[in-house]
């Protein structure tokens, strides 16, 4: 975090409470529905949460918010716990609303013995007919008079499962003519014969979430419940429930959700896009998810810097994923080292260069880090790859490259002269002659000559032969969600392009599982998960500078 900034709004109300003595200790929470992957969006609640708690003190609670036991899976569970761990978190408890769920029946109890609660048989429909508009007031259920004695005995048979799903609902009693349509009697229990993934069949009553979710920050003494703009008008059923129940008084604060470009964020969608196999898992490298985000290369310490930078507001907008781009660029550009890898090879022969010989010269791996990154050993020979668009067999103007007759330095050897080309019956360019000048070596270069242009290789001898991954956004519009029809209309077709016979240094050939790069005037890119020494893959995390911005604004 930097130093300098200003506080946002909910430090500023933090520190005030915690200065004038309303709390003692800090209690945040975050309450993920463990009914998908967590995404970047998550990421920027999950570093407001616990960013807080490490800077005033006091803890964040983990809490799975599994209330609807048909989309939940432990599988998500473990995925969301994963990904809070490797963004840098550690939480003091790992919660379930589900642990929850005989108290929140006492609490149910509670309301319907202050006759605050009842048991409704009308259907959806008839439940919708008579709740009113925002502009009209709603009018009472045939219900809603029911004895204190009926009710009790209802919701108990609803419990022990004598009812179907949907045959009735308890709600609370509040106000039907409230101008605020939460108030006017909210469902708060519904039955739904379900297993649960961790309370099994003990269940055929699940609360609803503004039944479950202020009473679990009660529950665990949150001071400051902390969520996304669209439950604004929810707190005033929040602060409701506390006060009739008279337990302790959390309470709710509401911040803009991150809304990024070129994308989609809600995890039904995205679960979607997996089902339909747009995409090839919640991993995959082009997924905002947070797993799909390490796949493709980023570290926790960018997305926690990215968080920081959009910072926290109360109106919505959207945050432009070249931001993202840029995070991962600046902490890889000090982190990663640089290697040389050829994506589009031709063949690049030193005529002046002994067959047979083989040299090793010495890269500096990282002149942006503080040490340097070390050194690395590069094998060279007289057969080299380099990339194809390095060279133009009829120059442009302020072409610093290979071309018929033009010098350029080959990075960390020597400086080579193109002598001549061999093309093949279609005009493909096949080969590319040159002499090289043995007292330009780099490092040690005696030769006085100076050449603009520096171009990367790979000695072919000894290459190692790679696939690449490129991706690029997996939509064509900024906001998918906001378009007409399907948002699976606008998605990319070209969000991935495959490169199965690049060539790299041998130095790559073991690198380890998640491990990154800068190929050098390429890229950043790191090793994906499948890779194996046998069969190496890269995934292209981000180029070296915003391509897109340029083309296509
Ligand atoms: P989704 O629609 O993606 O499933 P959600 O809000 O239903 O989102 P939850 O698992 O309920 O997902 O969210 C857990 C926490 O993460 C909540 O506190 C929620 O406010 C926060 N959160 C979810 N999406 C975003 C977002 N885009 N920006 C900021 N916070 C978010
Ligand atoms: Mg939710």
């Amino acid at each position: 975090m930097s130093e300098e900034r200003s506080l946002n709004f909910i430090e500023e109300i933090i520190e005030n409470d915690l200065n004038s003595g309303k709390y003692e200790t800090l209690i945040t929470r975050f309450p993920p529905e463990p009914n998908g992957y967590l995404h970047i969006g998550h990421a920027k609640a999950i570093c407001l949460n616990f960013g807080l708690t490490q800077k005033y003190g006091g803890y964040t609670n983990l809490r799975f918010d599994d209330t609807n036991p048909v989309t939940e899976k432990t599988e998500y569970v473990d995925s969301q716990q994963h990904d809070i761990k490797w963004l840098g978190f550690q939480w003091k408890n790992e919660l379930y609303t589900s642990d929850y769920f005989d108290t929140l029946y006492e609490y149910a109890v509670t309301l319907i013995k202050k006759d605050l609660a009842y048991v409704d048989h009308s259907t959806a429909d008839e439940i919708a007919a008579l709740k009113g508009t925002p502009t009209e007031p709603g009018s009472s259920s045939p219900y809603r008079n029911r004895s204190i004695e009926e009710n009790l005995d209802l919701f108990s048979r609803m419990k022990s499962g004598g009812f179907e799903d949907g045959a009735c609902i308890l709600r609370a009693k509040i106000d039907m003519q409230s101008t605020n349509m939460l108030m006017r009697d909210p469902i708060i229990y519904r039955i739904k014969h379900a297993e649960h993934h961790r309370t099994g069949n003990k269940w055929c009553i699940y609360p609803m979430y503004d039944f479950a979710h202020g009473q679990s920050d009660s529950i665990e003494n949150i001071t400051h419940s902390i969520c996304t703009l669209e439950y604004v008008a929810h707190r005033e059923l929040y602060d409701w429930l506390i006060e009739k129940l008279e337990i302790f008084p959390s309470k709710q604060y509401e911040f803009a959700r991150l809304n990024l470009s070129y994308t989609v964020m809600s995890k039904r969608k995205l679960l979607q896009l997996v089902n339909d196999g747009v995409v090839t898992g919640w991993d995959d490298p082009r997924m905002p998810t947070i797993s799909g985000l390490r796949r493709r290369g980023y570290t926790p310490e960018s997305i926690r810097e990215f968080c920081e930078r959009i910072g926290i507001a109360k109106r919505e907008n959207i945050i432009e994923l070249s931001l993202l781009e840029f995070c991962i660029r600046e902490h890889l550009n000090k982190t990663a080292n640089r290697v040389m890898a050829v994506l589009d090879p031709i063949k690049l022969i030193i005529t002046n260069y002994p067959e047979g010989k083989d040299e090793t010269l010495i890269g500096e791996n990282n002149p942006e880090a503080e040490d340097k990154g070390g050194t690395r050993e590069i094998p060279f020979s007289n057969e080299l790859w380099i990339e194809r668009e390095d060279f133009m067999e009829e120059p442009a103007k302020k072409w610093f490259r290979l071309a018929p007759g033009a010098m350029v330095r080959l990075k960390h050897a020597y400086i080579v002269k193109c002598e001549d080309f061999k093309k093949d019956e279609q005009g493909n360019i096949t080969e590319i002659h040159c002499s090289y000048i043995p007292e330009s070596k780099s490092g040690e270069d005696t030769s006085g000559i100076n050449v603009k242009g520096t171009i990367h290789w790979v000695s072919s001898k000894h290459a190692k032969n790679a696939e690449i991954r490129i991706y690029d956004r997996l939509f064509t519009v900024e906001s998918p969600d906001a378009e007409e029809g399907d948002f699976k209309d606008y998605l990319n077709p070209n969000s991935m392009e495959i490169i199965k016979q690049a060539y790299i240094e041998p130095y790559l050939e073991n690198a380890d599982k998640d491990s990154r790069y800068q190929f050098i005037r390429k890229g950043y890119y790191c090793v994906d998960k499948d890779s194996t020494p046998g069969n190496l893959i890269f995934n292209r995390t981000v180029g070296l500078k915003d391509a897109w911005a340029k083309t296509n604004k």
